[in-house]
């Protein structure tokens, strides 16, 4: 596969999850809440997890929103990949997403799709918009309390 056809690839993943979200909307019992803002781009996310009765496990991401097509995707192909998961493994996630971003990871086969973002990592401006649901989320596990006093988390200081 050449280059190009390689970014076509990518930019038909995140095209695909832009224009038919799976997860976009409000989770049934909303144990966690997050808002986030990339003022860079103007992307906004709105984040509701469900957690399992323990409270360790992600049953369940929804997002809403409204930013550019690699915002959007990231969120949705997040909330795929968190289904499942437990807390702890999630904020491992977040983790390797950034490592990931800077080229210095990958994510394994099954949650290989993550991967396409790699492709936005050639267009610095983008990253942001990629890492913004990554960073709400850390957010919404780390503020068990719910986000709703919280308002925005952004990400303008971070140096992406
Ligand atoms: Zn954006």
């Amino acid at each position: 596969m050449t280059l190009g056809n390689l970014r076509d690839l990518y930019q038909q993943v995140i095209l695909e999850h832009y224009k038919k979200p799976r997860h976009k909307g409000k989770t049934k019992a909303v144990h966690r809440y997050q808002r986030g803002h990339n003022p860079s781009c103007g992307d906004t996310i709105e984040l509701t997890l469900q957690l399992n009765d323990a409270g360790d496990g992600i049953e369940d991401v929804k997002f809403e929103g409204e930013g550019c097509a690699i915002a959007m995707a990231s969120a949705d192909l997040m909330a795929d990949a968190l289904r499942g998961k437990s807390v702890d493994e999630a904020l491992e996630m977040v983790q390797r997403f950034q490592r990931m971003m800077k080229g210095e990871d990958e994510f394994p086969k099954e949650q290989r799709k993550l991967n396409v973002m790699q492709g936005v990592s050639q267009f610095p401006v983008r990253i942001k918009c990629a890492n913004l649901t990554w960073h709400t989320l850390k957010a919404a596990i780390e503020s068990p309390h719910g986000g709703q006093q919280n308002g925005f988390i952004t990400n303008e200081k971070e140096d992406a």
